[in-house]
């Protein structure tokens, strides 16, 4: 097969482009042709004009096209006015099919689609997909074709204009507004290989989707989804919302791959309206174009492609992409060109179905490679090798910058989350001596209620006081007092299981959670710290303390209480029972749950 593509922006470059000898001789040996036009506009007397050029080349060649944002040929976006490639294959056939379809329609028209194709589903090797994404669900219409026909290998883009208000997707016969217009490229000996590079990356604090219906988000960690943008990237709502934004999709992770979604309308109600769904409880993060891994990517990408062997390469770039690397959108175009001719578009919304997920990209490039002449053995290589590894085709430009930005940017932000794990770890931690405060107790308490709950299992809680401690702090001072209290808590913490939790309640009270334990066990195990603590001989600056000893109260759940409150006082009245015995003693909890205080 053969690619043949060029740009003009009047009618006698596109004469003078398709009178040269090549593209007539090729034209004419191929079995078949496709076109591919992509217009800046949608003039529709300009767009005739060209499908009359082209019917003159050639009566059965099949026209497709869409307006666009802008469009590729031989690894340049180029400014002209249109872009046409075609592709002259030696074997394969083309079907093409055309469609209308609105929002609503896309499971009936994804049937259609695949009705249409009928019998030659099996022969065929890719369906090139060009849509107006704004007038219906390109990724319903993706899910559903997959669930057609499974594993059927589609590609292409999205048509709009950067006020997202002009759609068109066009063939020789139709011009659609609404619906989409598809080649299926089949059988011969055709080879399709398709891949999506992506290269943004996530930055900033994990965010969760509260609340979202389809592509419309409703609330993000709890909150109207648009505060998030106002509050992290300064953005509002207003008519510029959508040229704000794209550069910013939030990132999620689906079957091990990253996935833009790119926000472009807000409602009245705070809501953002996406390019594709997002499902409640998907956790996304800020994605920001990562330039040192879309490099690493794109490198990667080209050494598989040349593998390969391409004689033609389809290219469908995000819109997004053009914003963020401007003219520098070459260089990860340019190196594809060095190994086939290359053609495509500057879309809204890329397509490149998977068997196992949804087809439809965002702030992606899609890269198609074809051939039909046998795949390149050792010897065989095509036009030039890519380029090796050390090339840096970021150098000389703003992009250094920006690269060092967003290295601050990342350094901070792994800062910050590092001094928020601190944070969360001291909130809950008791000063003096390590353990769990009395607010993390709450957490544990609550966690064990659920999971013995569910489980039908028991668990225990001791509650622990110094006896006489007062008199202590009077005799020994306050110093010697705080040691008793961390020496306590270490031998606490010595005792007690890997399972179990220490925690400090306040004053010389601790508070031991031991969950799947019943109050006998719990009984059984206070007695052997009492035991401990009772033959302990402490020092403070030297000078010997007299013995410590410790009163416990022990309560179990489901026994004793219900809920967390009445589980606490239970024991709190078993340790109360404890002090006035004596002290220096377990008691278990006599109350029984039904049995409030
Ligand atoms: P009982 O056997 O009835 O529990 O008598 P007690 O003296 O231990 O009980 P009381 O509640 O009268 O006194 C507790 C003392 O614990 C009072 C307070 O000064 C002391 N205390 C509380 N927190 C700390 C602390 O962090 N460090 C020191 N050194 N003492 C503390
Ligand atoms: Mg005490
Ligand atoms: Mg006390």
């Amino acid at each position: 097969m053969k690619l043949l593509t060029g740009a003009f922006s009047d009618l006698g470059e596109l004469h003078a482009l398709l009178g040269q000898a090549d593209m007539l001789t090729s034209v004419r040996a191929a079995q078949s042709v496709l076109v591919q036009v992509y217009n800046r506009d949608e003039d529709i007397q300009w767009i005739t004009e060209i499908m009359d050029a082209l019917r003159a080349l050639r009566e059965d060649i099949v026209v497709v096209g869409a307006s666009t944002f802008g469009h590729i040929s031989r690894g340049q976006v180029c400014d002209a006015r249109s872009v046409v490639s075609l592709s002259c294959f030696d074997t394969a056939e083309l079907v093409l099919i055309e469609q209308d379809c609105h929002a609503g329609e896309e499971a009936d028209a994804a049937t259609r689609l695949v009705d249409a194709l009928g019998d030659r589903i099996a022969s065929i090797k890719g369906v090139l997909l060009l849509a107006t994404p704004l007038a219906f669900n390109c990724d319903l219409l993706l899910a559903s074709i997959n669930t057609a026909s499974p594993g059927l290998p589609v590609f292409g883009g999205g048509s709009a204009d950067i006020s997202l208000k002009r759609m068109l997707v066009f063939s020789r016969h139709r011009m659609i507004h609404a619906g989409f217009v598809a080649v299926a490229l089949c059988g011969g000996t055709l080879e399709i290989s398709r891949a999506v590079h992506l290269g943004w990356q996530p930055i900033g604090r994990k965010l969760t989707i509260t609340q979202a219906q389809g592509s419309v988000v409703s609330m993000i960690d709890h909150k109207p989804a648009i505060d998030i943008y106002k509050r992290y990237l300064g953005i509002d709502s207003g008519d510029n919302f959508f040229l704000n934004v794209m550069e910013f999709p939030l990132l999620v992770e689906r079957h091990g791959e990253l996935h833009a979604r790119v926000p472009y309308q807000v409602r009245k109600d705070g809501s953002i309206l996406f390019t594709a769904e997002l499902q409640e409880g998907e956790e996304v993060h800020f994605g920001y174009a990562r330039i040192e891994s879309m490099k690493q990517r794109v490198q990667a990408l080209e050494k598989e492609v040349h593998a390969f062997g391409p004689e033609a390469i389809h290219i469908y770039s995000c819109i997004m992409r053009h914003f963020v690397l401007q003219r520098d959108i070459d260089l990860e175009l340019l190196p594809f060109e060095r190994l086939a001719p290359t053609a495509g578009f500057i879309t809204a919304g890329e397509f490149c179905s998977r068997p196992d997920a949804a087809g439809l990209r965002n702030a992606a490039m899609v890269v198609v490679a074809m051939r039909e002449s046998p795949a390149p053995g050792k010897a065989m290589h095509a036009k030039s090798a890519p380029a090796d590894e050390s090339r840096n085709l970021y150098e000389d430009n703003h992009m250094r910058i920006l690269l060092r930005y967003q290295h601050f940017v990342q350094a901070i932000t792994e800062d910050l989350e590092n001094a928020n794990a601190e944070l969360a770890r001291l909130a809950e931690r008791d000063p003096l001596t390590g353990l769990f405060n009395r607010r993390a107790l709450n957490g544990v308490m609550q966690n064990e209620l659920e999971r013995s709950r569910r489980y039908g299992k028991s668990f225990s809680i001791i509650v622990c006081d110094i006896d006489h401690f007062k008199r202590f702090n009077d005799v020994y001072g306050h110093q010697a007092g705080d040691t008793v209290l961390k020496e306590l808590a270490i031998e606490l913490q010595a005792e007690a299981r890997a399972s179990d939790v220490v925690c400090r309640f306040g004053g010389e009270e601790f508070v031991i959670v031991m969950p799947e334990t019943r109050a006998e066990d719990a009984a059984e195990f206070a007695e052997r710290v009492r035991r401990a603590v009772e033959g302990l001989r402490l020092f403070h600056q030297d000078v010997p303390l007299p013995p410590t000893t410790i009163s416990f109260g022990v309560a179990d759940f489901p026994g004793n209480g219900a809920n967390a409150d009445e589980l606490v006082s239970a024991a709190d009245a078993a340790l109360y029972d404890a002090k006035r015995q004596g002290r220096n003693r377990v008691c278990r909890s006599t109350r029984t749950a039904d049995e409030k205080k």
